[in-house]
């Protein structure tokens, strides 16, 4: 079985929310691509609702691209406590907190309505249903509060 990074993380230890560079790949042609873990919630103490999740992934999806160009993907994690975040070239965990407390802030504000939430048309998701933007901005909200730290296991709010 090949080893897998995230399961050599101890999850009792870590300190969320954070941003924590998992790894940088390099590919055949030279090309670098970094992995991060963008832990929104303490593992094993809590969880995003699906619907909430859905929303977030969907809403990053363009306000993360508003804000710094490379983003290959922000996906959830199965575990329903965070996202992975793939970019395109080597970038800080202090950078990238900063990015994504700037989307969460937007997707958080009340001017941020269902009509800003990106394709959640059923041609466009494939459980277009599933969505809670209220859900979102409340778990946006409490991430906020709490600060986005750019170290896993020491806090270091940005
Ligand atoms: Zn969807």
């Amino acid at each position: 079985m090949a080893e897998v990074e995230s399961f050599q993380l101890d999850h009792t230890k870590v300190l969320a929310p954070y941003v924590r560079l998992i790894g940088t790949e390099t590919g055949p042609q030279g090309d670098v691509i970094s992995n991060f873990d963008v832990r929104f919630v303490q593992p094993n103490a809590d969880s995003i609702g699906m619907a909430a999740l859905h929303t977030i992934e969907h809403s990053m999806a363009s306000l993360i691209r508003d804000r710094i160009d490379g983003m290959i993907d922000f996906s959830p994690f199965g575990c329903q406590t965070g996202f992975h975040m793939i970019m395109w070239g080597e970038h800080t965990s202090e950078k990238l907190a900063k990015v994504i407390l700037s989307a969460l802030t937007e997707l958080a504000s009340p001017e941020f309505t269902w009509d800003d939430v990106p394709g959640v048309a059923e041609k466009e998701c494939g459980n277009y249903k599933n969505h809670s933007l209220f859900g979102a901005q409340e778990w946006a909200k409490k991430i906020i509060a709490e600060g986005l730290s750019s170290d896993a296991f020491t806090r270091k709010v940005v």
